[in-house]
């Protein structure tokens, strides 16, 4: 019999837990395993009530010999910048250490695109990440460096644009086009459609829309 788990439980349980929504297993059960508790309750017809009791417990045996595949159930594409300023690099290490100061296990982003346009890998597709409050379950996280103006602009950090370069723009093309083969029907979205920020600067959902 599962232990009931909630909010600030931790522990081998909360692991196992994690492993069965995909979820990075760090054993603390933070708001991104109530948030994905809560989706897979509603999507299971449970009360979302982000506690995992007798009857979640039930509904989630059967998701464990899923949970060791190397996919899971995407349908959103959102992309975002780093809030950094223009024309300055800003490498996976530093966004993995502001989102740990941040309460996150790992990085929260699955790509990274850099100013040259290479694409640096985060977290694994295969796990949620944390990147969006309401759409992590079911979305991979892509991240382009920049975002604010240049430093030398007097409140660069409250000003968020889009600061793409020529080869961002066209290394996200090809991410994006490569993330639809995987992920058939997944639509494309900007951070700004979910949450009240101007992340990531530009109106992702109409730019890709035809892609
Ligand atoms: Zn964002």
């Amino acid at each position: 019999m599962k232990p009931t788990l909630k909010r600030g439980s931790r522990g081998e349980d909360v692991k196992d837990l994690q492993k069965r929504l995909a979820l990075l297993p760090d054993g603390i059960f933070g708001p991104l395993t109530e948030e994905a508790v809560k989706q897979f309750q509603s999507a299971h017809g449970l009360s979302a009530d982000g506690i995992v009791g007798p009857k979640t417990w039930t509904a989630l045996v059967p998701t464990l010999a899923s949970a060791s595949k190397t996919s899971r159930f995407v349908d959103e594409i959102i992309i975002h910048y780093t809030a950094t300023p223009q024309g300055e690099e800003f490498s996976n290490a530093q966004i993995k250490a502001s989102h740990l100061a941040r309460g996150f296990s790992d990085i929260g982003y699955h790509y990274v695109i850099g100013l040259d346009g290479e694409i640096r890998p985060g977290r694994p597709e295969a796990i949620a990440g944390a990147h969006c409050t309401g759409h992590n379950s079911r979305s991979v996280g892509v991240c382009y460096v920049g975002g604010c103006p240049p430093r030398s602009v007097k409140g660069w950090q409250n000003i968020g644009r889009d600061t793409r370069t020529e080869a961002q723009k066209k290394a996200l093309l090809s991410l994006i086009r490569e993330l639809k083969g995987r992920y058939p029907g997944a639509t494309v979205h900007g951070h700004n459609e979910f949450a009240n920020k101007p992340c990531p600067g530009f109106n992702a959902c109409k730019e890709y829309a035809d892609l």
